[in-house]
């Protein structure tokens, strides 16, 4: 049972975290296991940094005024890192967005782990080799008037799960599904609103950029955005829903 209990837990850690599950490991064989963990998982977490750029994998910027991660966790989960290329990209939506618009902060979300490909970033599916990367939308301070932009700041606690949900549902019921409601979240929703003008500028910069091949927003979203091109998808049915942040692939 014991047994069963550990596994569970270097799965999910695995799973969350890429190496959080191989450190658990390294913990069980002490007694202070929880301070074992720590540091292992620190030591881990420095080596990938060092190491996986070698392998053709860089960190997303963890602070900075132009572009950054939604927060830290994101980085200290190892979520972070994307290809160089990708790096570049957002570096350059990002500052495209800044010109337009002076003092905007682009939140970047799950990019991919820093080793392998094929190891998906749970619950994404297709991150899984470093050129994949998502996007927070960026919020104002009133749900539904026109409020100042906020920078840096994102409707939910993890830039996910703020569903716009506009329109009408365009999929059918299925079980299982990644098309997930949440409701239950939004109790730690600030209630801040989309900043249309700063999303619909970063879909149009990220459109232009010959590097990327798609971009997924849910239709209804494109439309409010304005943003459209063959680049602009749904990504259908069988996928995450993108009526919480924009998906970008090379
Ligand atoms: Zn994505």
């Amino acid at each position: 049972m014991r047994q069963i209990g550990h596994l569970v837990i270097i799965l999910a850690l695995t799973a969350l975290t890429q190496l959080g599950g191989l450190a658990w490991l390294v913990a069980l064989r002490f007694r202070r296991r929880l301070a074992v963990f720590l540091l292992a998982y620190a030591a881990l977490w420095g080596g990938a940094q060092v190491v996986a750029p070698v392998f053709g994998r860089v960190p997303l910027p963890c602070s900075g005024e132009l572009l950054r991660t939604q927060s830290r966790l994101y980085c200290v989960m190892l979520r972070n890192f994307v290809t160089p290329e990708l790096l570049d990209v957002a570096k350059d939506a990002a500052a495209r967005v800044a010109i337009a618009y002076p003092g905007t902060v682009t939140l970047a979300l799950d990019g991919s782990f820093p080793f392998g490909d094929g190891f998906p970033l749970v619950p994404h599916l297709s991150h899984d080799d470093g050129e994949k990367l998502d996007f927070a939308f960026y919020y104002r301070d009133d749900f539904y008037g026109d409020g100042d932009y906020l920078p840096g700041i994102t409707d939910s606690p993890i830039g996910y799960f703020s569903f716009l949900r506009l329109g009408e549902e365009t999929c059918p019921p299925a079980w299982p599904t990644l098309r997930w409601e949440l409701r239950w979240l939004e109790p730690l929703h600030l209630f801040v609103g989309l900043e249309p003008k700063r999303t619909g500028a970063l879909v149009r910069a990220l459109a232009k950029d010959p590097r990327v091949s798609k971009i997924f927003v849910e239709p209804p979203v494109a439309e409010l955005l304005g943003v459209s091109g063959d680049k602009i998808r749904f990504q259908g049915c069988r996928a995450a829903r993108h009526d919480d942040h924009i998906h970008i692939q090379l």
